[in-house]
């Protein structure tokens, strides 16, 4: 079995995929970690991805294909996995296709409005990396529940840096929904319900695939 999740940012593919890892046994594959770590120890690959991050390049998506294709195989990671942040172009997907062919895509879907409305109030802990949700006011005043340290918004979720992130979200990532939906893979989940309730709908479809868990 290999899913494909896609949404929105803050449409909480991590999270759901994390609950897909922890009750299914899958392997939770994510883009990002698999970047990061590429980055971290400093591989030909790292070093490239960081080059085109530095040059401000949009997309190295074939130096990412190759990254998260190169990581599946190194790792004999084939089936049994749930892919988060990848693919993320039309490209990436066809390379997927060619490699290792996803059985289903589930898409959870949500509102810009509701993307925005997330992704705003996320902060993290600059001395613990603890994820705090914080609404409206003067955040920066405001300290960790763990360790009273400093809480600041990813760069990533700046109000500017979110309406970017939608625009390739439509710009890149609606054809891949599309390819999905013309391959008939495709499940449309509604992703603004409670996180248990999103996890059952994801659970459910993929029960109607493997059999009951
Ligand atoms: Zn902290």
């Amino acid at each position: 079995m290999r899913i494909v999740l896609l949404g929105k940012p803050g449409s909480g593919k991590g999270t759901q995929a994390g609950r897909v890892r922890e009750k299914f046994g899958y392997y939770h594959l994510s883009s990002g970690d698999v970047l990061r770590e590429n980055i971290s120890r400093g591989t030909d690959l790292g070093k490239k991805i960081e080059e085109h991050v530095r040059k401000g390049e949009i997309g190295p998506e074939k130096v990412i294909t190759e990254a998260i294709l190169q990581f599946m195989e190194k790792r004999g990671i084939e089936d049994e996995l749930i892919l988060d942040g990848f693919p993320r172009t039309l490209y990436q997907a066809e390379k997927l296709d060619e490699a290792y062919p996803p059985d289903l895509c589930l898409l959870l879907e949500i509102s810009d409005r509701e993307s925005v409305r997330r992704l705003s109030g996320r902060y993290i802990c600059t001395d613990c990396g603890a994820p705090h949700r914080l609404k409206g006011g003067n955040q920066t005043a405001r300290q960790c529940r763990e360790c009273g340290g400093k809480l600041v918004q990813r760069k990533d979720d700046k109000p500017e840096a979110i309406e970017t992130r939608l625009e390739v979200f439509r710009e890149e990532v609606e054809p891949v929904i599309s390819h999905y939906r013309k391959k008939n893979l495709l499940e449309t989940l509604d992703g603004s319900l409670p996180p248990d309730e999103v996890y059952n709908n994801i659970r459910y479809s993929i029960m109607q695939i493997v059999g009951p868990n």
